[in-house]
């Protein structure tokens, strides 16, 4: 069974000394948090995703869920599983007190996150669905409907399920055809078919309640026309008991290539009985507000499965024992070396390292980022923070993804023909991962929200907002000799994406095809240059650590040398990202239909 270690020393590092999280004393509420808080919460997330969720990872992908009787039942070991979560209060971490929440930061909920998706990722989509329906509710819902539903959302009793994709309307939900009838004393009458809907049905939780975008007969065409409803699985009487089914049913499960663990369902709303959630025709705007926070959470993903796939990597790196080193010998007392000795094993592990310990300090940032917008005393900066996660919003859902799947390809290749065993765990890192670059918006969608909604339609306002904290640390280090080479990095990579900006910019004006053509590249190429200004902040840290004396001398030069590493090995990919988006858009979105 592959191994995992909750990375706890680096949250330490990331929070108290890179965010300096305990000293936000802006931020409504973290006065309550200190480190030794912090430090007690992710250590109890750590045992439980380790003891618990990570043995039922693997035995979870190869039984997966069956659908009996119109039931779907999950594998063995997950109801006793989840009841364990909810009892601990693990559900109730980042959620509003009023409801029986912790009201902890986003900061340390993304982190408890990470090793929740990192030990057992179709676990954690049931209590991550959830949550994405308590916030929609949360933040758009009635006060009817908060009583109603937040308590048992928020304690994990009652599930959630986020129902948008149809048959024929994924990507361009203006096609939906589920209908919404009224029927009076503020209920609807919710008709229609969805398909591909995560724990859909479980036998986890008593009631699921379901957040469904439909049509009133009165909506406008297209995207305005929408509206969301929130849809139990069981009727919710005034006492809060449960009543009657409403007429709703999980008609089959989806064969899919991983995450078998988590139901994926087609829904059939047969006239079922819901509630709006929000404005009429406002579904999208509500759906739209989560996004920034369930956007995280699928980056997260990509995250955590590409750390414990690294892992395991290294561990089979140092065991495994293959060939000689190319400069001699190594281990004279083997019949070969260990495959660490080799370059490109190497080479694959360092892409691996720096990808995701700059990650995970980004996914930090865009945390507190949330946070400042919701708890800021100061409106002007809460307004600046929200447009900032809105502007990495597509880095930290597309680019992560797309990165955290090739760092788990990279794993699996560590481990050769093994990795394609699966009893080694690898291929199935690789299956799970795989569904971050789809759902939650395509990857394409991403860059193409990227460029479209977040670059062009500000005039590259919030753009300008980032590039001046860059430019102001750029200038605050560039005397520091012993940062030269993490500025320079920095440097580089941030003038090649001004620079690509520029051309999109131009572009938009001429060719707007070739903005599409342009996005996944730039996407790619603004992803790395987020990492770069996270590595030399590291960087920085840990010099200032070193400088004041540490008796952590191994971890920060640790830090260092990975820094190093990355401004080289990923940093230089900026230049050939640059040449594509302005070599190769006219050409892509000119080329002859005929000639594909
Ligand atoms: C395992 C799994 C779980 C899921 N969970 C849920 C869930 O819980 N709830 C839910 O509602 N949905 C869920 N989905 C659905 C998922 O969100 C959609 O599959 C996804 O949004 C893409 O829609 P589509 O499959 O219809 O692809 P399409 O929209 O048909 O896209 C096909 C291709 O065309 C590209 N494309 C489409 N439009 C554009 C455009 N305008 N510009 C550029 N490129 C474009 C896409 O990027 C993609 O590459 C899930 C899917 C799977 C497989």
């Amino acid at each position: 069974m592959p191994i995992y270690q909750a990375p706890l020393r680096d949250y330490q590092f990331i929070l108290s000394e890179l965010l300096n999280i305990y000293q936000q004393t802006d931020l409504k509420g973290f006065d309550e948090i200190d480190p030794e808080l912090t430090d007690a919460i992710l250590q109890g997330v750590a045992d439980f995703t380790t003891d618990i969720m990570l043995p039922l990872n693997a035995s979870g992908d190869l039984e997966g869920c069956q659908l009996e009787k119109g039931k779907v039942i999950t594998p063995k070991g997950f109801k006793a599983a989840y009841q364990q979560y909810i009892d601990d209060g693990w559900a109730t971490l980042t959620c509003d007190p009023e409801y029986g929440g912790q009201g902890l930061p986003e900061v340390i909920g993304t982190f408890a996150t990470e090793m929740k998706t990192a030990t057992n990722m179709a676990f954690a989509m049931y209590p991550g669905l959830t949550h994405g329906a308590y916030s929609a509710i949360h933040v758009h819902g009635s006060d009817k409907l908060k009583q109603k539903y937040l308590e048992k959302l928020v304690s994990g009793e009652w599930t959630g399920t986020m129902n948008l994709t149809e048959s024929h309307a994924g990507t361009d939900l203006a096609l939906l055809r589920t209908k919404a009838k009224p029927l009076g004393d503020d209920k609807f009458a919710i008709s229609g078919e969805k398909i591909f809907i995560s724990s859909g049905d479980h036998d986890l939780a008593e009631n699921i309640i379901h957040l469904v975008l439909a049509k009133l007969p009165d909506a406008p065409d297209g995207v305005k026309g929408i509206s969301l409803f929130a849809v139990p699985k069981f009727m919710v009487n005034d006492d809060g008991s449960l009543g009657e089914a409403n007429t709703l049913s999980a008609t089959a499960l989806e064969h899919k290539m991983g995450i078998h663990g988590n139901s994926t369902c087609v829904m059939l709303f047969d006239g079922a009985v819901g509630e709006l959630v929000g404005a009429p025709h406002q579904g999208l705007k509500a759906m739209f507000t989560m996004m920034n926070q369930a956007r995280l959470g699928v980056g997260i993903q990509g995250l955590g499965v590409s750390d414990i796939a690294y892992q395991n990597a290294l561990v089979y790196a140092k065991e495994r024992i293959q060939g000689r080193a190319l400069s001699g010998v190594k281990q004279a007392d083997q019949a070969a070396d260990p495959i660490l000795v080799h370059g490109d094993v190497r080479r694959m592990l360092l892409s691996q390292k720096s990808f995701n310990e700059g990650t995970r300090a980004l996914m930090g940032q865009q945390a507190l980022w949330l946070d400042q917008a919701e708890r800021h005393t100061d409106p002007v900066k809460a307004k600046q923070a929200s447009a900032l996660a809105a502007l990495f919003t597509p880095i930290v859902k597309g680019f992560v993804t797309d990165q955290g799947f090739k760092a788990c390809v990279d794993a699996q290749q560590i481990y050769g023909g093994h990795g394609y065993i699966n009893e080694w765990g690898m291929e199935q890192f690789v299956r799970d991962i795989r569904i971050a670059m789809i759902y939650e918006g395509t990857n394409g969608v991403q860059a193409l929200d990227l460029v479209g909604r977040k670059l062009l339609s500000d005039k590259g306002a919030t753009l300008s907002l980032w590039s001046d904290m860059v430019k102001q640390f750029i200038g605050e280090h560039s005397t520091n000799d012993a940062m030269k080479p993490y500025i320079a990095g920095l440097m580089d990579a941030a003038g090649d994406l001004e620079k690509a900006t520029g051309f999109i910019a131009k572009s938009a004006a001429t060719n707007p095809d070739m903005i599409g053509a342009a996005s996944m590249p730039y996407m790619q190429l603004f992803g790395i240059s987020a990492l770069a200004w996270m590595w030399a902040r590291i960087a920085a840290t840990s010099l200032k650590a070193i400088e004041a004396g540490t008796d952590e001398q191994a971890f920060y030069q640790a830090k260092l040398n990975t820094a190093s590493f990355y401004m080289n090995y990923w940093g230089c990919k900026t230049r050939s990202l640059r040449k594509q988006v302005e070599m190769s858009s006219a050409e892509i979105a000119a080329f002859d239909e005929a000639e594909f």
